[in-house]
């Protein structure tokens, strides 16, 4: 059963930001972005008695943070570009999150198949792998091991047969990007920091004030409540950028360097898209490396309990982040590798339960480099006195990111008139244990269970913990990043609306015209998100007549 901590809902909401405005409160830092990386920060800081405040201006992991491959890996592939330190660094890191916090990163086997047309030999992919375990100090579960071509048939007896020489096994992770983003979110509030999702940075201007008896030049920040439709002003002593994608967007936004006009994007946002299909439609039990039959990038085929991922492309996307979404194309790319290497699955778009797709926060390349071959690396830089922008990198790679983000922080105030609130301590995070969500539930006998699929396994009192202590303020924020029923139920959460609309008009005080646009801003969601129509037998208002537009 789903077990209440501390308070962290809708109705705590209008208290913290109460707080924040109080005109005598100066932040050390305020991060913008509420994705893996601004929470990383808010966490490390918030430990080290700093005092924090993140605003993010849409769901706490809704940019790219919940919309990864959920891998939590030390980059195998990065070996091809000879990224030998980054390797290392994950998979150090891959190890710390295994060993912290085990309820939210779990090993799983993958197997890298080699057929007679495959662009990288057997032989070669054995080295590869050998330099992987050794780069991971031997941290994995087990080493890689070389299959012959019957071991693999007989472990995955639905992969093709044809050509197939052989195949490695390795071990990476597994992990569920919205709720590790969250929980860095709950660990730092629970810090002291305060986190407000919904709240979306406008623009900030340098002003001086008297702090103790010293002048001070601090950002006063301007903010808009986008729940309440409402500005607010605070003041910070830095600000933070942890704006992934929406980095160049920012920095325009920003006192000093909007000004400069910088010519060049910092950064080079590629897409990439995931499917969601029944598992027993492309049943595996490895997580299956590929190389895509037509232009031989690497993809996976991952099994996430009931269903399996496929996934993922990767294309310039120079879009406002704002609006991602799989593409046609990329449904057809993702098909086609599916089926060229399981045949017999015979996929089609009406199989697909759900899509997801997101914009890597890629630095800018350099010349000669194609979308596969930038940089993972992460970029941490103070870009005027006070103005810091923390971007790129990974998931696997948060907590160290965050790190090194504070350490600056720390280093760099003692070269200008910035004094921090508190003096310098060392990092808290290394062997911290992230917060538990006793999630997924157990125990919830059918009769009770809001629907049928594995991720909806829960009671209305589950659902009412999970808007109490979770930050839930829309019906997105619960299907898509608190639950898995977005991508797993058959209809998506749009087929569990009847029951759970009394709990959730309780829990979030909507009233009849607020169930209502939050009806039509879920039903746009799963327009963009999913190949198929809307399941027939719920019509949940008039309003909501109109035709289902699908963008496939
Ligand atoms: P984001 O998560 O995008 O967060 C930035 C936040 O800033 C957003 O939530 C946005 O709403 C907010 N924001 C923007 N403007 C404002 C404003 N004005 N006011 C307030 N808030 C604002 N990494 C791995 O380790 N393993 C993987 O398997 C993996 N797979 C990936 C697959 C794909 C397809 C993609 C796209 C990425 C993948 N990554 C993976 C990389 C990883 O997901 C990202 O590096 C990471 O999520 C970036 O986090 P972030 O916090 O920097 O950015």
């Amino acid at each position: 059963m789903f077990s209440l901590s501390s308070p962290f809902g809708r109705k705590e909401r209008d208290s913290y930001l109460k707080n924040i405005k109080e005109p005598s409160t100066v932040f050390d830092l305020c991060i913008v972005g509420g994705g893996i990386t601004g929470a990383a920060i808010a966490r490390d800081a918030a430990l080290r008695g700093l005092k924090v405040l993140l605003v993010e201006k849409d769901d706490f992991a809704s940019g790219t943070s919940s919309r990864s491959s959920k891998l939590i890996h030390g980059g195998v592939r990065y070996l091809e570009q000879l990224e030998f330190k980054l390797v290392s660094e994950s998979t150090r890191e891959r190890a710390r999150l295994w060993k912290n916090s085990p309820h939210l990163a779990q090993p799983i086997q993958f197997l890298f198949p080699v057929f007679e047309s495959s662009r990288v030999p057997l032989w070669k992919l054995s080295l590869g792998l050998w330099l992987y375990d050794l780069l991971a100090v031997f941290r994995a579960p087990g080493l890689h091991k070389r299959l012959s071509q019957s071991e693999t048939k007989k472990t995955e007896p639905l992969l093709r047969g044809e050509d197939l020489k052989g195949s490695i096994t390795y071990w990476d992770g597994i992990t569920n990007d919205g709720l590790l983003t969250l929980a860095n979110i709950l660990d730092a509030h629970q810090a002291g920091a305060q986190t407000l999702s919904r709240v979306k940075y406008l623009n900030a201007t340098k002003e001086t004030i008297l702090l103790g008896a010293l002048p001070q030049e601090i950002f006063s920040i301007n903010l808009q409540d986008t729940l309440q439709n409402e500005n607010l002003s605070i003041k910070a002593r830095t600000l933070i950028l942890a704006t992934g994608p929406w980095t160049d967007a920012l920095l325009n936004l920003v006192p000093e360097i909007s000004s400069k006009n910088f010519p060049e994007r910092l950064l080079a946002p590629t897409r990439g898209s995931h499917i969601v299909v029944p598992r027993d439609r492309l049943t595996t039990e490895h997580a299956i490396v590929l190389f895509h039959p037509t232009d031989g990038r690497v993809l996976f085929v991952i099994p996430w309990g009931d269903f399996s991922i496929v996934g993922t492309t990767d294309l310039f996307d120079a879009e406002n982040p704002d609006h991602t979404h799989i593409s046609k194309e990329e449904v057809q790319y993702l098909l086609e590798a599916a089926n060229g290497y399981f045949p017999e699955a015979k996929l089609n778009k009406e199989d697909i339960i759900s899509t997801w797709s997101g914009l890597r926060p890629l630095l800018a390349p350099n010349k000669d480099k194609s979308e596969s071959q930038i940089s993972r690396d992460h970029y941490i830089r103070w870009f005027e006195p006070g103005v810091m922008i923390v971007t790129g990198g990974k998931l696997t790679t948060h907590r160290e990111m965050a790190e090194e983000a504070v350490e600056l922080l720390f280093d760099s105030t003692t070269h200008w008139t910035l004094p921090l609130s508190v003096p310098y301590s060392p990092c808290p995070t290394r062997a911290r244990a992230l917060p538990q969500f006793r999630y997924p539930q157990i125990g919830v006998s059918p009769q009770d269970a809001i629907g049928k699929s594995e991720a909806a396994q829960l009671s209305l009192d589950d659902v009412r913990g999970i808007c109490r202590t979770q930050m839930v303020l829309t019906l997105e924020d619960l299907f898509v990043r608190r639950t898995e029923i977005f991508f797993k139920e058959k209809g998506n959460g749009w087929n569990l609306l009847p029951t759970l609309k009394k709990t959730l008009c309780e829990e979030l005080s909507w009233t009849e015209s607020d169930w209502t646009r939050e009806l039509l801003a879920y039903k746009k969601y799963l327009e963009k998100n999913i190949t198929k129509p809307l399941e027939k037998d719920f019509d949940p208002s008039s309003v909501l007549q109109e035709e289902h537009k699908l963008n496939f």
